[in-house]
């Protein structure tokens, strides 16, 4: 049976002017003029022009450049990535193309390229708009320099994102309030906020073993999690999935995809890919089948996705989904009587605590098909 049609594009640019000392992402830190990145974006271009003329871009509705850090390469390779997607896809103002940008490495006019070649939504890197945390997190940027590249991003672009987190050693519900406070001050249209997690092999987690980094706390990151909703909300951004608050009609699309069970080609070191079809799910990366999900299985993903975002899921997907796993509905009902889910409107939804406890409200959904 074939395979349906990619609706959502991943880039992966895996460079970095330093390494950050939470991150365990594939990404390598070396400087933007180094020949490995040119020869690493010529060949991520024949990748672009090559899925295209198999035609797996047709039904392409979202892109993202992500990394790594896609700003550090600089305009002429981003701009060689964005020509080339023009070339290779209809690149219309109606696909939402999304190029990930850190504070240091974005200017005006880099700004004004990506614009011009057809990107239409930034995500920044600020994670803090507090020098102390930034520099506790080994960021290459000061508070300063990341109210620089948002007022940057906002010269051409209406839809800009930026990224906050919580949970730091030494950081404070006041921290986190005051970082969310600001980018609303900025005039984003969309946050995504989420808590540090210590990654085995970075420094972080060599920190915590030699007992100087205390690991974070579930109560304090809730405490965080509340003082970035109350601001976000307060202003007007709602909050459409468990970590991303967006005004009306800037939620991002291409997030989305992937909470709703859409399939996804990712091209570049380490991408992930997600093929499917009525009787399969598969994900691969670096040549590896990661996930080979059945019917069922696809399921208990899907309702588990579904949870992640306030619209939750419909009565329709419950009722298909119980058809293979015939538990579901008593799990659903079980998590509205235990507060972590509402039934209203057709549609099983996840409540404030629900996501708070998201072990719990994920872990008894996934249990359906194990
Ligand atoms: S900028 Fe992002 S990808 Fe690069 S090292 Fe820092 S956290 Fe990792």
């Amino acid at each position: 049976m074939p395979y349906d049609p990619y609706q959502a594009l991943y880039l992966h640019v895996p460079f970095c002017v330093s390494r950050c000392l939470y991150c365990d992402f594939a990404t390598r830190a070396m400087p933007a003029d180094d020949p490995q990145i040119t020869r690493y974006v010529e060949d991520l271009v024949m990748q672009i022009r090559r899925a295209g003329k198999q035609g797996e871009l047709a039904g392409v509705e979202t892109v993202y450049v992500g990394g790594g850090t896609p700003s550090h390469v600089g305009s002429r390779h981003l701009s060689q990535l964005l020509y080339a997607l023009g070339l290779s896809m209809h690149l219309t103002p109606e696909v939402e193309c999304t190029v990930e940008c850190n504070p240091e490495s974005l200017d005006e006019r880099l700004v004004r390229d990506m614009w011009a070649l057809g990107a239409n939504r930034l995500s920044v890197g600020v994670q803090s708009f507090d020098d102390r945390l930034l520099r506790v997190l080994g960021r290459a940027h000061t508070a300063d320099e990341a109210r620089r590249a948002v007022d940057a991003a906002l010269t051409r672009f209406e839809n800009v994102s930026v990224d906050v987190m919580c949970g730091l050693p030494g950081q404070s519900a006041e921290d986190v309030r005051a970082s969310a406070e600001e980018a609303v001050r900025l005039g984003v249209t969309h946050v995504s906020v989420y808590p540090l997690t210590i990654e085995d092999h970075t420094p972080f987690a060599r920190m915590v073993m030699r007992g100087e980094l205390v690991e974070p706390d579930d109560d304090v990151e809730a405490e965080h999690m509340e003082a970035a909703a109350e601001v976000l909300e307060g202003a007007g951004l709602h909050r459409y999935e468990v970590a991303s608050y967006a005004r009306e009609g800037f939620e991002s699309r291409h997030n989305t995809a992937y909470w709703t069970g859409k399939p996804y080609l990712g091209l570049g070191l380490s991408a992930a890919t997600m093929t499917q079809n009525a009787t399969r799910r598969m994900r691969r990366q670096d040549g590896q089948v990661t996930d080979d999900l059945n019917p069922a299985q696809m399921l208990a993903e899907d309702l588990m996705l579904g949870m992640r975002m306030s619209r939750g899921v419909s009565d329709e997907l419950l009722a298909r989904a119980s058809a293979l796993l015939p538990a579901a509905r008593g799990v659903f009902e079980g998590l509205a009587r235990d507060g972590l889910a509402v039934h209203e409107g057709g549609r099983w939804c996840p409540t404030s605590r629900g996501w708070l406890c998201g072990n719990e409200l994920y872990g008894r959904i996934f249990d359906l098909a194990t």
